[in-house]
């Protein structure tokens, strides 16, 4: 019988497979996909602690975000420059791919093209019964851990509820004339409450995609028709969408059952974003079940320090990133326009912005800004 068996070879779970495995756990990895980090929908922008604090595969960065052009919806520009590269832009392909065969290297065991369609949990076990194409297969193991990203299924059927709710990115890759920089984009005709990207990737290409509350596609053929007609060489840019979760489920633990990552809904609500929020819980999550199996405790009770550690540390950067969504989805196009006035004219609100920016952490900057911007 195994230790654990983690569902979902996205980074989140391989990561968990990987560190667990690297504790000496017997691990299986179970996936859907007949092949992972192909045809992923993901900007693939990762903040540098990510890579300072976790073993990722420095292959997979393909471009380095080093200054961000903001625009408002007249096209009032704010630039920010920092000192030090913010973030690295990377192949989800190579990124996912490495990520997995560092798992096996430790010892994880890996099955591909396999649908985990069912967990029993029992006193001393828990079985998994999964779907390979012929036949059901069932497997067994102390502890299930679920890293099924933005599928929820299994959540649901266990009883661990889905993200409160959910948005949608929606993207496209192409050769893009004279984009030299990061660019973000926001107002109520660019995505009501959310932004717009320009993301450069090298070599004339870039992804250039909305994240939006509904509608990501046609926000984002009408963005591109609005910013970048006549700068874009594919005529009909193929562009890709998938939901973002927006909030945590309501129970990332139950007897014998972990959820992480996306799967947990340990996502940025301001951004989207999910890989460093997901890789952080997942080395919060390995480091409480490693005591927990040393106690031999893998009961709800045992595991809750897991819910309690990860909400503690993202639980407000969460809630205010909703709370800033709502915000900014009432402000005007005349409002926001007035916004970045403001911070123009006034060189010390830019620099105590500037202070508060931390790429993975945002309440800060939201209650700073919101203090700072309050009509007095
Ligand atoms: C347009 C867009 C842009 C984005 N840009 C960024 C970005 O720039 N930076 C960032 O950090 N995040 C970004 N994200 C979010 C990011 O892609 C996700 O948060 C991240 O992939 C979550 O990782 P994960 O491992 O939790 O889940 P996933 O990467 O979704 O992996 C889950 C895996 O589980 C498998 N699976 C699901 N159910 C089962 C099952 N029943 N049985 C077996 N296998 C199963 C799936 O096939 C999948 O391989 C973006 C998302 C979108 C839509």
């Amino acid at each position: 019988m195994y230790d654990a068996i983690v569902v979902g070879a996205g980074p989140i779970g391989s990561y968990t497979a990987y560190q667990l495995a690297e504790l000496g756990f017997e691990v299986v990895l179970i996936e859907e996909d007949e092949e992972v980090g192909k045809d992923v929908i993901c900007t693939g922008v990762i903040g540098t602690e990510a890579f300072e604090r976790f073993n990722l595969p420095q292959r997979a960065i393909i471009s380095e975000i080093k200054s961000i052009v903001f625009f408002s919806p007249s096209l009032l520009t704010i630039n920010y420059t920092p000192s030090d590269t913010l973030a690295y832009v990377v192949d989800r392909d190579i990124f996912d791919k490495e990520i997995l065969q560092a798992a096996q290297r430790k010892g994880v065991d890996v099955y591909l093209g396999e649908q985990v369609r069912r967990i029993n949990t029992y006193k001393d076990f828990v079985e998994v019964e999964s779907w390979n194409g012929n036949s059901l297969e069932t497997l067994r193991a102390k502890l299930v851990i679920l890293a099924t990203g933005v599928n929820y299924r299994l959540q649901r059927s266990l009883g661990l509820g889905i993200p409160p709710s959910f948005l949608k990115g929606a993207q496209t890759e192409v050769e893009v004339k004279n984009l030299r920089q990061t660019e973000i984009y926001v107002g109520r005709q660019i995505s009501p409450g959310s932004f717009a990207w320009a993301m450069p990737l090298g070599n004339g290409w870039a992804r250039i995609g909305v994240l939006a509350e509904s509608k990501g596609v046609s926000h984002l053929e009408e963005f591109l028709k609005m910013r970048f007609a006549g700068r874009i060489k594919q005529e009909n840019p193929r562009i890709v969408q998938k939901r973002i979760a927006c909030g945590a489920v309501k129970r990332s633990v139950k007897d014998r059952i972990l959820a992480v990552g996306e799967a947990a809904g340990q996502v940025k609500t301001t951004t989207g974003g999910g890989i460093f929020y997901g890789l952080l819980c997942s080395e919060i999550a390995v480091h409480v079940l490693q005591k927990a199996f040393s106690k031999g405790d893998l009961s709800q009770r045992g595991l809750f320090q897991y819910e309690r550690l990860w909400r503690s540390k993202l639980g407000k950067e969460l809630k205010m990133g909703q709370w800033a969504r709502k915000v900014l989805r009432k402000l005007t196009d005349k409002q926001i326009d007035k916004i970045f006035r403001f911070v123009r004219e006034k060189a010390f609100i830019k620099k105590l912005l500037e202070k508060k920016v931390k790429f993975d952490y945002h309440a800060s900057l939201i209650s700073s800004g919101l203090k700072l911007l309050r009509p007095k």
